[in-house]
């Protein structure tokens, strides 16, 4: 299953380690043919060329999009080298036998994350190469596919260890990266496309990434992982730099992720805020007059909780912020940015991950959320929706106070993040209690409580922070109890979707108990 490499088709837009493998494969007596642009380079580099213009006896046309689209190229590409008829028609025809194909494609994915205009981003779409890849890679049991400079590497010692051939086990591994390359490719294009025609999102939609990272291991030691990028180039924890600390795991990725888009539901015009979360949780968040004493803030919601978690801050962090949080261990801090005082307070560290990233998410914007079930996969747009103090509708006798609709609407913009069932309670812009992820809405609200209760006590408060706070409901409450458990611990003003067959119900025991109740009319929830 060995098969020599005596031609080479070498077409590259990213021209990253041409000249040294044009040299590599001269020296191996392979002969070369290539396209335009490459072709030039490796002649300026005095290593000898053929045209494929000359073997196809056309120009390249039409601004390139016409080059290598020809059965003189596509037939010694695709032949099968033990077929008579094939090699007759070969010789009949004047077509040489191609070996080797390296191809890397026009850059479409970097033009759209240039923000190239519409027309700009369909010329980067590359026709001929994705076409070569494809023949090359079918053609795996006589020819070699290279599609990334990463591996030229791996070629040179294959031909070395092989005496200029290559094995089919070799040849097959390329095959599929080949596969992988194209069909995540033209998955950009149709993506971009989606965006760029504002088409309602997961119809007809195909999902597909690059490889980022592989990660050490999945959720659990046992499970394999790795790491995928969309494409979109988005503000967040996929493209974000890390300065220091081990390599991120998955369960920091996912964590930090969470982080991350809850604090960017802070615009930092309006001011410092910070989200600490565990297990894709909040644990604390908080406004602050300082990101530190956001920090702080959201750090006496659950201390005990914080202990390992994430940080994620709305702006850049300062060496306030960051020698406070020192105190503590924590996993990983997020920010739009450190500075070098905070910089050098971290470096003391060494297993604290830093992470910045080019802004804050837009957690308006539109995409795809995806989720893995038995044989299939769910996606959905995610969820971006926004409610603003013209969407509220208050349904109690009592109108809530200035200081509660503000504290309301922080409540309601937490519990979007938190996991259903979801209730948060909220204190002067901080969250003072998370009950997440209970089975009945009744039980979250009771952990909260709980957990609010056992804050105070260790902070020496004389009474928990619940008292006079306002409460969100991730969904509407279905029956008075959870609402009536809420009022229990000191609520004072209730956020919720409403929409409950109960809702008159609901709205009768929130008067009675002179709550303030206002109905967002959408629901958050998160599983
Ligand atoms: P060069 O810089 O060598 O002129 O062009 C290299 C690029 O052209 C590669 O990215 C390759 O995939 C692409 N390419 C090769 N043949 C064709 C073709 O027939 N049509 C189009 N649109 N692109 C091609």
């Amino acid at each position: 299953d060995l098969h020599p490499v005596a031609r080479a088709l070498i077409s590259v837009s990213d021209k990253t380690g041409l000249l040294d493998l044009g040299r590599a494969l001269e020296a191996r007596g392979i002969e070369i043919l290539s396209t335009g642009g490459s072709a030039r380079a490796l002649r300026e580099a005095g290593i000898a060329v053929r045209d494929v213009a000359e073997v196809t006896e056309f120009p390249e046309m039409m601004d390139g999009r016409v080059k290598t689209l020809h059965p003189r190229i596509h037939g010694g590409l695709l032949a099968l080298r033990d077929d008579d008829a094939h090699l007759a028609a070969m010789a009949e025809h004047g077509i040489p036998a191609i070996d080797l194909l390296v191809v890397n494609l026009y850059p479409f994915e970097a033009t759209v994350a240039q923000g190239g205009d519409y027309a700009t981003c369909i010329e980067n779409i590359d026709i001929g190469g994705p076409a070569m890849i494809r023949a090359a890679a079918k053609n795996h049991g006589f020819v070699t596919v290279v599609t990334d400079v990463a591996d030229y590497p791996a070629l040179l010692a294959e031909l070395d260890a092989q005496e200029g051939a290559t094995t089919l086990a070799f040849r097959q591994s390329l095959a599929q990266i080949a596969y992988a390359r194209t069909g995540a490719y033209d998955a950009a294009v149709s993506t971009w496309m989606a965006g760029a025609l504002e088409q309602a999102a997961p119809r007809r939609r195909v999902i597909a990434g690059e490889i980022a990272q592989t990660l050490r291991y999945g959720e659990n030691p046992h499970q394999a992982a790795a790491f995928y990028r969309d494409g979109s180039n988005r503000p967040g924890v996929a493209t974000a730099v890390q300065h220091q600390g081990k390599d991120l795991s998955y369960n920091n990725i996912n964590d930090t992720d969470a982080a991350f888009e809850l604090v960017s539901e802070f615009r930092p015009e309006d001011g410092p805020a910070c989200a600490i979360i565990k297990h894709a949780n909040p644990c604390g968040v908080a406004r602050g007059a300082t990101l530190a004493e956001a920090y702080a803030r959201a750090f006496d919601c659950d201390r005990t909780s914080a202990f390992g978690g994430i940080v994620a801050l709305n702006q850049v962090l300062d060496a306030d912020t960051a020698r406070a949080i020192t105190e503590i261990f924590t996993e990983v801090v997020i920010a739009p940015g450190a500075d070098d005082a905070a910089r050098e307070i971290f470096a003391a560290k060494k297993n604290l991950r830093l992470l910045t990233t080019s802004g804050l998410a837009d957690t308006a914007a539109p995409g795809l959320a995806f989720r893995q079930v038995s044989g299939g996969m769910l996606v959905q747009d995610r969820d971006n929706g926004v409610i603003t103090r013209a969407d509220l509708k208050v349904v109690t006798q009592r109108q809530p106070s200035e200081a509660e609709l503000e504290d309301l609407l922080f409540a309601w913009t937490v519990a979007k993040h938190v996991k259903s069932n979801a209730i948060v309670y909220v204190k002067d812009k901080a969250t003072v209690g998370v009950g997440a992820g209970q089975m009945s809405r009744l039980d979250s609200a009771l952990i909260a409580a709980k957990k609010a209760e056992r804050m105070a006590e260790g902070l020496g408060l004389p009474s928990p922070l619940t008292q006079g706070s306002a409460v969100a409901s991730d969904a509407f409450f279905p029956f008075a109890d959870g609402l009536m458990e809420a009022a229990a611990a000191g609520a004072t003003s209730v956020i919720q979707p409403g929409g409950s067959m109960r809702d008159a119900e609901v709205i009768a025991a929130a008067d009675a108990a002179g709550l303030a109740m206002v109905f967002t009319g959408m629901r958050h929830f998160r599983h």
